[in-house]
């Protein structure tokens, strides 16, 4: 099945990438405000932070919830920046949507459940919002697909895929191995949608932001998506 698409309408980089840049998570407002300022300053015209963040031990930080979501609208405000962040549940659709958060995207641990990628669907029928995809923790390009598929069901049209890597016991080089060839397969079967890459969660390092940014572009990715964070080696994710 192909996907019913309309163009994004995001303010872009002619003619590309465009990108999306902010820290992993909504840590305090000082934060938020001071990232948002300095990416601003460097032209960046859309702002992401987590508000809700899946960890994969508890114990650590998993986002200030919706006391974060406030800072986000100050930021569209001061800045003029859109702001996007993750979706997991229909409570955090309804919460982000109530603050005017600009772009949903839902994370790789949700893509991967379909049960959570239909409750999500359900809760965005008759919502006009960008949502952006990103690909499920394992390879598997049926399921990234299917995941998109019950979102544009629900009648979202202006989609776009992300891709962050793949988990993998292997963590030598990236902390999610890129897999290139399934994003490419994914351009192959669905031309019109557009493809983001997120080099954080796919490098988990520093040194492999430029050159996997430069892969992506140089494989035709429309758009990048990076975490930043005003002071990161202090960052809380
Ligand atoms: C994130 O974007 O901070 C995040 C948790 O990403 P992923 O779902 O790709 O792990
Ligand atoms: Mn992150």
């Amino acid at each position: 099945m192909d996907l019913e698409l309309q163009p994004l309408n995001l303010p872009s980089d002619n003619p590309r990438p465009f990108v999306i840049a902010g820290p992993c998570s909504a840590e305090t407002e000082e934060q938020v405000m001071t990232t948002a300022q300095q990416l601003k300053k460097l032209g960046c015209k859309m702002f992401r932070a987590g508000i809700w963040k899946p960890r994969t031990k508890p114990g650590g930080f998993e986002g200030n919830g919706e006391v974060a979501l406030p800072w986000m609208k100050q930021v569209k405000e001061e800045t003029g920046m859109l702001t996007a962040t993750e979706v997991a549940t229909p409570e955090h659709v309804e919460l982000a949507l109530k603050y005017g958060i600009d772009i949903l995207w839902v994370g790789a641990r949700t893509s991967a459940n379909p049960f959570a990628m239909q409750a999500l669907a359900d809760s965005l029928k008759g919502v006009d919002v960008p949502v952006f995809v990103k690909n499920p923790v394992n390879p598997d390009l049926e399921l990234w697909i299917g995941a998109m598929e019950r979102i544009n069901q629900a009648g979202v049209k202006r989609m776009a895929a992300i891709h962050r890597g793949f988990s993998s016991f292997d963590k030598k080089i990236y902390r999610n191995l890129p897999m290139w060839q399934i994003p490419i397969e994914l351009r192959r079967r669905i031309p019109d949608l557009p493809i983001i890459c997120d080099p954080s969660h796919i490098g988990g390092r520093r040194e492999l932001i430029a050159p996997l940014c430069q892969q992506a572009m140089d494989l035709g990715f429309d758009g990048l998506m990076v975490e930043s964070h005003c002071s990161p080696d202090s960052a809380w994710s």
